[in-house]
C-alpha cells in the first residue's frame, strides 16, 4: 500500500556532496548537487509476454566480434536479418527462425543501432539474442526439438538521486544547473501549485531540494521516475511535499502534516506568466484612462498559451463579454466561480455546459476586448463576491485520517532528514 522507501547513504558517495573550490562560492546559483545515490530499491520489471526476468549472459560489448563462436553485428542502414544471415552463411536457417510465430515478426523490422549476437557452431545456428532495445530482448536457442524464443525483459533497477539548487535568475535556470530534466522541473512546478505561485512568491536567494528516482540498466540511466520528497525554501516559510499512497491506494503528493497539496483550486491558472496588474478595486484603467475596479489578476503571456481550468467545474458560459473579449465562465459548485477573458480563442471542446478537469486547458491567452496587450484576466468570485485570487483562502484539502497519519508521518521522517542533509550542503556552499 505505502510506497517502499529505503534508504541507505553509502559513505563515498556522500562525499560528492563535497563543496567545489572556494573560489565557486559567490555563486549561488551554478552550484550542481546532482548527486546520484545509489540505494537499495526494489527493482521494476517492465513488461513481459513470457515472465522471464534474467536472460542469460551473452557476451559482452567489449569483447572482438567474434569470440567463442559468437558473433556481433550492429544494424546498419539498409540491413536485414537475410543480409546478416547471408553474410554467416546460415542463410539457409532464416525460414526456421521466422517460423517461430508471433515474436520472430520483430526480425522483419530491425532498425539502425539495434544489436544482434548469433552463436554458429558447425554451421549452424545455436543461439541468437537480439536487443530491440535497452530493456528487452528476444532470445533463441536450439534446442534437441528446433530452434525456441523467448521475449526477456531486463529490469530496471532504480536509484535515488538528489537536485537541489539556489535561485538567482530563475527556478528553471537553476533546477536545469541542479540536474533536473524539463520534465522533473515542470513535476516540481505541479506539485507545489496549489501553495506556491511561482509568478511571485519565488525570489533570488530561495533554494529546493529535490530527490527522485531515475531508472537504470546495466549502469546506463534510461528514464527518470517520479519525484519522491521536495522542499522549497522561500523567503517567508518552507514548502515540503512527499509523495505517497493512502489506504485506498490512491498515490499522490501531501504536506509535512498530511495534508494532500492537490487543492480544489490552483492558485494560477497559467502555466508561465507575469502578474501584469493585481486586484485592486481603485486602478486607474490603463485604456479608459479612469477609476475602475480592476476585480481580478492579469497575467501577461505570450499569445496562445494555454488557460487552464482552476478547478473541475463546468463551463457556465462562453463567448464575448464587452470589454472581457472572448471570456469563459466556470462554475465550481459550492458557490465558487471563476472567470477568464480577453482569450484569443477557446479549447475546441470548452464548450457551455461542458464538464471540465482541474488543469484542463480551456482557452488560449490573447487580447480580445479591451486589452493593451495579450494577458489573462482571471476572477474569483465566492459566493458572488470578488475576491482576490491571489490571497483569497482556497478551501484546503483534509489531512489524512488519523490512523494512516501515524504510518505517514513515520514514513516521511527519513525522507524529511534526507532533504535536510542536502539542503545544509548546499548552504554550506553558499557560506
Ligand atoms: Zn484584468
Amino acid at each position: 500500500m505505502v510506497l517502499a522507501v529505503v534508504i541507505t547513504y553509502a559513505r563515498e558517495s556522500a562525499s560528492l556532496t563535497a563543496p567545489p573550490p572556494i573560489t565557486m562560492s559567490h555563486s549561488t546559483e551554478n552550484i550542481p548537487l546532482h548527486v546520484p545515490q545509489q540505494l537499495i530499491s526494489p527493482d521494476h520489471p517492465m513488461k513481459s509476454i513470457h515472465a522471464v526476468q534474467d536472460g542469460p549472459s551473452p557476451p559482452s560489448a567489449s569483447e572482438p566480434e567474434t569470440k567463442n563462436n559468437w558473433h556481433e553485428i550492429t544494424i546498419k542502414r539498409g540491413d536485414t536479418l537475410s543480409s546478416i544471415f547471408s553474410g554467416l552463411n546460415i542463410y539457409g536457417q532464416l525460414g526456421e527462425l521466422m517460423a517461430l510465430g508471433k515474436e520472430a515478426q520483430s526480425f522483419r523490422h530491425i532498425q539502425p543501432g539495434q544489436r544482434i549476437r548469433i552463436r554458429i557452431d558447425a554451421n549452424t545456428l545455436e543461439e541468437l539474442i537480439f536487443e530491440q532495445n535497452k530493456s528487452e530482448q528476444l532470445h533463441v536457442t536450439r534446442q534437441p526439438n528446433g530452434l525456441d524464443i523467448i521475449h526477456v525483459n531486463k529490469p530496471a533497477k532504480s536509484r535515488r538521486t538528489v537536485a537541489s539548487g539556489n535561485i538567482k535568475h530563475s527556478l528553471y535556470r537553476a533546477a536545469l544547473q541542479s540536474g533536473l530534466s524539463e520534465r522533473l522541473i515542470m513535476n516540481l512546478i505541479h506539485i507545489f501549485s496549489w501553495d506556491i505561485d511561482f509568478a511571485l512568491d519565488i525570489r533570488e536567494g530561495d533554494s529546493f531540494t529535490v530527490l527522485y528516482e531515475e531508472f537504470y540498466i546495466d549502469g546506463e540511466k534510461i528514464k527518470d521516475g517520479e519525484i519522491v520528497a521536495a522542499e522549497f525554501l522561500t523567503r517567508s516559510e518552507p514548502f515540503h511535499a512527499f509523495r505517497y499512497t493512502d489506504a485506498k491506494g490512491v498515490t499522490g503528493y501531501f504536506s509535512a502534516d498530511g495534508r494532500r497539496m492537490r487543492k480544489a483550486f490552483l492558485r494560477m491558472p497559467v502555466s508561465f506568466g507575469r502578474i501584469s496588474s493585481r486586484f485592486n478595486l481603485r486602478r486607474k484603467h490603463p485604456i479608459l484612462n479612469k477609476i475602475r475596479a480592476h476585480k481580478g489578476v492579469d497575467y501577461a503571456a505570450p499569445a496562445g498559451t494555454s488557460v487552464k481550468a482552476a478547478g473541475d467545474g463546468k463551463i457556465v458560459f462562453r463567448g464575448r463579454k464587452g470589454g472581457y473579449g472572448k471570456t469563459i465562465v466556470l462554475n465550481h459548485g459550492g458557490n465558487y466561480s471563476t472567470l477568464y477573458a480577453h482569450l484569443s480563442r477557446y479549447a475546441r471542446n470548452a464548450k457551455a455546459g461542458q464538464r471540465v478537469k482541474q488543469g484542463q486547458t480551456i482557452g488560449y491567452i490573447g487580447k480580445s476586448g479591451l486589452a493593451t496587450g495579450p494577458h489573462l484576466h482571471y476572477e474569483f468570485r465566492v459566493n458572488g463576491m470578488h475576491r482576490n485570487p491571489l490571497t483569497v483562502k482556497l478551501p484546503s484539502a483534509k489531512p489524512l485520517p488519523k490512523a494512516e497519519l501515524i504510518n505517514f508521518s513515520s514514513e516521511i521522517q527519513p525522507l524529511m532528514a534526507e532533504l535536510k542533509l542536502h539542503r545544509h550542503s548546499s548552504v554550506a556552499i553558499i557560506d
